[in-house]
């Protein structure tokens, strides 16, 4: 396994390989990997022949208040597990080759970034749609391979790819649980004990929506209610948003005719958590 740091090192690498005839399948993270990360490297590892994957905390998604310097970070932690899944390359960049001087260039993806995290995150999928498309020009993937867990990141990042006729094609993979049915996230290691029982109000939720759902409930606004009802009788959450959106548009839903994917977003303590279920689809929990 190799790492690079070199934004041209890795372009070069990645011509030679397309040269050859092989199949560069490409996983972005931001690092402090937990199975959820490994299961999207285990799809990339079965999908080609040369599995690059990135680690970047990238600053121009994060706002001035929020994680950016206390984002875990443990390369040699993470070199090993993505070595035990069999990754060719992890492309480590700093800074200073993603964003050099004068750098003043931005990806805006417009109407499904209005709408959840676009809302409580402003800038956040701007600078999301940026790094995912200076990471594309870089690694050259054939396939890139992202979670649902970030549902609207992944829209998000298939509207880019159509929209700018970018030549590789993104696949979503399902989200990674840990046993009790908490979504993984390298976020959770920021959670108390207490906190983290609280956190379970995410999942179990979103099972209870699935069960009206289930038993024939089509109005958003009853589904939200009783969602909002489960979260809010736990100690330390607080709801930043729950909501029913299309899963094209991710405009809000009144009926769930089409396809719909109830989408939250809660701070339990001060982690802010997300979680989202696309109506119809399993849910392991
Ligand atoms: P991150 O390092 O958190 O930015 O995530 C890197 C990739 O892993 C993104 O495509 C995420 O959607 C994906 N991911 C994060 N958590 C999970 C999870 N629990 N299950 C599956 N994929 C995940």
């Amino acid at each position: 396994m190799k790492i690079i740091e070199s934004a041209k090192k890795m372009q070069a690498l990645s011509e030679s390989l397309r040269n050859q005839g092989k199949i560069v399948t490409f996983v972005p993270t931001m690092g402090y990997f937990h199975e959820g990360h490994l299961d999207l490297m285990r799809e990339g590892r079965k999908r080609g022949d040369c599995l690059v994957i990135s680690i970047y905390v990238n600053p121009t998604q994060f706002g001035p208040n929020e994680d950016f310097e206390k984002y875990p970070r443990d390369l040699e932690r993470d070199r090993t597990m993505a070595e035990s899944v069999g990754v060719d390359v992890i492309f480590y960049p700093p800074t200073a080759e993603m964003y050099p001087p004068y750098y003043q260039t931005y990806v805006t993806v417009e109407n499904v970034t209005n709408n959840l995290c676009g809302l409580s995150r402003p800038g956040h999928f701007r600078g999301v749609a940026t790094i995912c498309a200076k990471l594309f020009n870089l690694v050259k993937p054939h396939i890139a391979v992202f979670g649902k867990k970030d549902f609207q990141q992944l829209v998000t990042i298939k509207r880019m790819v159509q929209d700018l006729n970018m030549d590789l094609e993104v696949i979503g993979m399902p989200t990674t649980r840990e046993q009790d049915g908490l979504a993984m996230s390298s976020r959770n290691i920021y959670l108390t004990l207490d906190e983290r029982v609280s956190a379970l109000s995410l999942s179990r939720s979103l099972k209870l929506a699935k069960g009206l759902y289930e038993q024939g409930e089509r109005d958003a606004g009853k589904i939200i209610g009783e969602v909002r009802k489960h979260i809010e009788s736990h100690p330390h959450t607080t709801i930043d948003y729950v909501q029913i959106c299309d899963t094209t548009t991710m405009k809000d839903v009144v009926l769930l005719d089409g396809e719909s994917v109830l989408a939250m977003a809660v701070r339990v303590g001060k982690t802010r958590l997300i979680d989202n279920y696309v109506f119809g689809e399993p849910l392991e929990i």
